[in-house]
């Protein structure tokens, strides 16, 4: 088999890198240091709480410390959907209540515009478009389940949703035998990598320290060590998601 296809190459981290090209690496942590408060991971998570920690309290000394570079983990791979789908919304509600699965989806709603508001304000250039997510079903049995779906979204309490037949659909996109849809506003597309790329200049811009090439190879409290020095911090934050097994102590332990 050819190791290329449409462009993407194995080992070539993803289709978005292949497309806008790997980062220059930003350089590693040189020595012991200390922080505020030290950011294990340079995705999505760690960056935006990077972000936000230091948009509040502009005053805190705040450490990135990213094993390769930022965005190298699902960050950088992803389908590029900016939605706002919640996994395990039920199951939310039963443990929470319904008022606050409704608050829950209405902060999800409105993450979509926060994201697009931060990346014009910071000057990100990222592809977005918002034009929201469309459901479609392609076979009558399908088209019952998204009727059904789409009826439990607007008792849910989002109203803003919109059922359309074959024919509207077809005016929208056109996906071969398509006989119905489910339309929320909720939702844009973006280019991942150029959001985390930004990002990660972004948080830069704003005074954050940020070492690539660094692995942290263990937290203990208040410590994350890596082979070029220690950083000490009264807060250590780990934002390893799916990598965080490799870290010492923490091996079976995938998720946060
Ligand atoms: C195939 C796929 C498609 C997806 N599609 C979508 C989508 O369309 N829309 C959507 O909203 N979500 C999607 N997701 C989910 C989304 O991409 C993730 O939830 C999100 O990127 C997680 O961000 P993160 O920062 O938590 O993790 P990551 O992006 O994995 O970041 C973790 C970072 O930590 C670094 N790291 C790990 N261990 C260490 C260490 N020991 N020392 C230093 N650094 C370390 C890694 O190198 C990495 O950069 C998708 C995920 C996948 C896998």
């Amino acid at each position: 088999m050819s190791s290329s296809t449409s462009g993407v190459v194995n080992g070539g981290v993803s289709f978005w890198y292949a497309d806008d090209g790997l980062p220059a690496v930003r350089e590693p942590l040189a020595g012991d240091a200390s922080a505020d408060v030290v950011i294990v991971g340079g995705g999505y998570t760690g960056l935006w709480t990077a972000y936000y920690l230091k948009k509040a309290a502009p005053f805190l000394r705040i450490t990135v410390l990213e094993q390769k570079f930022c965005g190298y983990g699902a960050s950088g791979r992803n389908g590029g959907w900016l939605y706002n789908g919640i996994a395990g919304r039920d199951r939310y509600a039963r443990l929470h209540g319904h008022e606050a699965a409704v608050r829950l989806q209405r902060a999800m709603n409105d993450t979509v515009d926060e994201v697009i508001r931060v990346a014009e304000a910071e000057g990100v250039d990222a592809d977005i478009h918002k034009g929201g997510v469309l459901e479609v079903a392609c076979t009558p049995a399908q088209a019952a389940r998204l009727r059904a779906f789409h009826e439990a979204e607007l008792a849910f309490g989002e109203k803003d949703r919109e059922l359309y037949g074959a024919r509207e659909t077809a005016e929208r996109i056109r996906v071969a035998d398509a006989v119905g849809s489910s339309w929320t506003p909720h939702g844009a597309r973006v280019h991942p990598v150029k959001l985390v790329k930004g990002l990660a200049a972004a948080v830069e811009g704003l005074g954050v320290t940020v070492h690539e090439s660094t692995p942290v190879t263990e937290i203990r409290p208040r410590h994350a060590v890596t082979p070029y020095g220690t950083v000490r911090a009264p807060y250590v934050l780990r934002c390893t998601e799916g990598f965080t097994a490799s870290l010492k102590g923490r091996s079976g332990r995938g998720c946060p």
